[in-house]
């Protein structure tokens, strides 16, 4: 977590969740950043001044997206909190007050992955996004098959493959994949990949997302030219916050590319910030994933994230629209 206070002693929230997958970056990594480049820069600055200053950070931050989003996420709450007004109303307003998301059922062994199915439909969710790649192909189109026949077929399903087919395994199973109704395949090859993937856009009937390939807007731009996905994963961490995540979103509908909002599983503060996000785009393609605080023991936030007929509804008070256990947090805090 990261704590941003002005002279007036406003206080903004931001969180920094990094994940190796996506980048090189470490909780050490995040506050030594900080500390040595982000607060020399901060100090004395408007905090209102938000695009300038994401603009200088990106300068000193190059390929830690993660620690930008920290800071800019901070600073939206300042923002917010300054002007009395939700994050979702700083992005331009929101087009829904609650946002649909979708169950996740892990890579496992095809009863475990039935009977977690069957428990995150019960929860209410009509999607579940489920994850394939460490498997035969064969062997997690089963697992996937085997999902299907215990949910019925009102459930969407998405999946998940996080770079680990080849092109040839990914055009072995899309008929199934089409078969088995699964209606969005995300990142199937690695994002290093791009005109395989274009291969399998060209081949497929499912909608193909990228995930791992996306950093910036220009990141967006280049898929939308190279046609290497249908659909973009806009996760608000890995694209250096909600300015960069906007701008994003800006891209992907000038190209024609659709959207879903996804996460890393935050805690309550970079969660929330994606519900803000999330209510600000202008249309959803398929539903978010934004519970990360769910899988936690504990919130950090309050009110306390809850999901009602698979729907979170976007906090309405200025800034993030939530308070932060700072007592909780401290005894989190690994330093002390
Ligand atoms: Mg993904």
């Amino acid at each position: 977590m990261l704590v941003v206070t002005t002279s007036d002693g406003v206080v903004g929230y931001g969180e920094a969740c990094p994940v190796p997958a996506f980048t090189a970056e470490t909780q050490e990594s995040i506050v030594a950043l900080v500390e040595q480049r982000v607060k020399p820069l901060l100090i004395g600055e408007d905090p209102l001044r938000h695009r300038p200053l994401v603009r200088t950070l990106e300068r000193v931050l190059f390929g830690c997206p993660f620690t930008l989003a920290a800071i800019d996420i901070a600073l939206w709450d300042i923002a917010g909190k300054l002007l009395g007004l939700p994050i979702s109303t700083l992005l331009g307003g929101r087009f829904r007050e609650r946002i649909e998301m979708h169950g996740s059922v892990g890579w496992d062994t095809p009863e475990a992955m039935v009977e977690t199915a069957l428990a995150q439909r019960t929860l209410g969710y009509g999607a579940l996004k489920l994850y394939a790649g460490r498997g035969t192909v064969g062997a997690d189109l089963d697992r996937i098959g085997a999902v299907r026949v215990a949910v019925g077929t009102d459930v969407r399903l998405l999946l998940d493959v996080n770079g680990q087919w080849s092109v040839s395994q990914c055009l072995e199973a899309l008929p199934r994949l089409a078969e088995l109704g699964v209606v969005l395949l995300e990142q199937p090859v690695a994002a290093s990949d791009d005109l395989g993937q274009a291969e399998v856009v060209r081949a497929s009937r499912v909608d193909i997302c990228a995930d791992e390939a996306i950093y910036t807007p220009a990141d967006v731009a280049q898929i939308g030219r190279q046609r290497t996905a249908r659909v973009i994963n806009l996760g608000l961490s890995k694209l250096g916050g909600l300015l960069r995540a906007s701008e994003c979103e800006a891209v992907a509908r000038s190209v024609g590319l659709g959207i879903t909002v996804g996460s890393v599983l935050e805690l309550g503060i970079a969660s929330t910030a994606g519900l803000h996000l999330a209510a600000s785009v202008q249309e959803l393609t398929y539903p978010s994933y934004l519970i990360g605080p769910l899988k936690y023991e504990r919130q950090i936030t309050s009110p306390e994230m809850r999901v009602e007929d698979g729907e979170v509804a976007v906090p309405l008070g200025p800034g993030l629209g939530v308070e932060v256990d700072t007592d909780l947090l401290a005894a989190l805090d690994l330093r002390r």
